[in-house]
């Protein structure tokens, strides 16, 4: 049970960006031929206060997402009375920052490299009584110098990275997460990406999750098989400071 959202400007601002991204999403379900309901949202809350997430949980979102362990941290612990809200750390996660976010994430979107699965695992088999679900985050760019800004690993490091989570007993491979490249199309993107996502399912049959879309390309990831796109400005509205 949540509360009645509370009854104010803000929340009939964020009910209607919340409807408009919902249609959205259900259009582009209806386009790919693929069931309504298949696809989660997560509402990425970053730099907006937890009276927004507050918001958000009480008009049915049950997913939240955040960048910044800083900002992240406090938040969570302000709304731990949310028992059913699930908490995604979808950004770049440096390893001092582990021993944190294990308490608080049900779900970190960006792991890219050895040294974090090995670092989480441990930080995790510390702190939790069941598994913290784990995607690897595949890099999209075509441009390496690019590709080293954003973070992720290469698609033909994918498989070796996966088989590392996989076996680690304090994490659980849910699958990939993307962020499409910076000023190209996301469809061709994300047609990559579902091929590294198949690749993966083959070895990993239980590893369906797949992370992609934002509030400029969630139709794309959507035609492409995103199981979760990650929202901010469509629902919340324009971020005062660029965060990465
Ligand atoms: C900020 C952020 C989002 C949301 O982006 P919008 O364009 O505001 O929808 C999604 N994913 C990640 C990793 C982010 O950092």
């Amino acid at each position: 049970m949540t509360a009645d959202p509370p009854d104010d400007a803000r929340t009939a601002e964020i009910a209607g960006n919340l409807a408009a991204v919902r249609d959205r999403i259900a259009a582009a379900c209806a386009a790919a031929a693929r069931p309504a309901g298949q696809v989660t949202l997560i509402a990425v809350t970053k730099t907006f206060p937890a009276a927004d997430v507050r918001r958000l949980a009480a008009l049915g979102v049950t997913d939240v997402g955040e960048n910044r362990d800083q900002e992240a941290r406090p938040k969570a612990a302000e709304l731990a009375d949310l028992t059913a809200l699930r908490w995604h750390f979808v950004g770049r996660l440096q390893r001092n920052k582990v021993n944190h976010v294990v308490h608080y994430a049900d779900v970190v979107h960006a792991v890219d490299r050895p040294e974090l699965v090995t670092a989480l695992a441990a930080a995790a088999e510390r702190v939790r009584d069941r598994p913290l679900d784990a995607l690897v985050q595949v890099n999209l760019d075509t441009d390496p110098d690019e590709a080293a800004h954003r973070g992720g690993a290469i698609p033909d490091a994918v498989p070796a990275l996966a088989d590392l989570v996989a076996a680690s007993p304090a994490l659980r491979l849910a699958g990939l997460m993307a962020i499409a490249p910076l000023g190209a199309d996301a469809g061709p993107a994300f047609a990559r990406l579902a091929e590294v996502a198949a690749t993966l399912r083959a070895d990993h049959p239980a590893a369906v999750m797949l992370s992609a879309g934002m509030s400029a390309d969630l139709e794309a990831a959507v035609r492409y098989g995103a199981t979760h796109v990650r929202v901010g400005t469509a629902l919340l509205g324009g971020r005062a400071r660029p965060v990465g």
